[in-house]
């Protein structure tokens, strides 16, 4: 990456990496001991499920990139795809189905079939961790796999990130101060050749309580709908 001194953002040169660092963790990545010792229990207690570091969605080529928290236990972590299985993923799939990100029909497997178009999903954290909640050296240690995987997405020029978490390792990914891009549902921040897109994570807790309503949801993509039509 080089530093944009105007704007003091980190801007990744294209393809600068494209040999470079996995964009996915191994499935047995030994890098977090917490979070490896939570997936042994899990993996104990339903073998069948995926029960590794989740990789992302979608097709390098895409203009669009989603960022999430982690994967949750009965949902991605179970299934193997992002936001899949679980209640996150049925706002953000239908979501991302009206505004044309997604076609098929999401039935919450990960072999159901649905595509993502221009669009590509991944977790700032890879492994389900205990209670939704990633340590701060967990989302640390996870960022390599963030910047590799934008690293290999030549077209990438819109990023929303569902949640503080998701938010907060973006900019660090990009070296942007946090005072100059503060979090708020709806804020859109210019990130050197991206644009930043700020969501309440579309968790049931966020939308039971509405403090994310699907409107509010659907506003957010219709903006990046707008903006990548331009
Ligand atoms: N499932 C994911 O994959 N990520 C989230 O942030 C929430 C649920």
């Amino acid at each position: 990456m080089t530093k944009n001194s105007k704007t003091d953002v980190l801007v990744p040169a294209t393809g600068a990496l494209a040999a470079g660092p996995p964009t996915d963790p191994d499935r047995n990545c030994p890098r977090c001991p917490r979070l490896v010792d939570y997936r042994h229990a899990v993996r104990a207690k339903d073998p069948a499920g995926f029960n590794s570091p989740v990789p992302s969605f979608g097709d390098a080529s895409a203009a669009l990139l989603i960022v999430g928290l982690a994967p949750g236990v009965q949902g991605a972590n179970r299934t193997g795809r992002p936001f899949t299985g679980d209640y996150a993923g049925d706002l953000l799939y239908a979501t991302l189905l009206d505004y044309g990100f997604a076609s098929g029909t999401y039935q919450a497997r990960p072999d159901d079939g649905l595509t993502l178009q221009d669009c590509r999903i991944t977790n700032a954290v890879r492994c389900v961790p205990p209670q939704n909640k990633p340590l701060p050296v967990e989302i640390h240690t996870c960022r390599p796999f963030l910047i590799a995987t934008m690293e290999t997405m030549p077209r990438l020029r819109a990023i929303v990130l569902l949640g503080r978490v998701a938010h907060d390792t973006m900019l660090k990914t990009l070296g942007i101060r946090a005072v100059l891009a503060p979090f708020a549902h709806g804020a859109v921040h210019d990130a050197g050749r991206f644009k930043l897109y700020d969501s309440y994570h579309c968790s049931r807790y966020n939308t039971n309580t509405r403090v994310l309503t699907p409107e509010m949801f659907r506003s957010v993509f219709a903006r990046v709908k707008a903006d990548l039509a331009n």
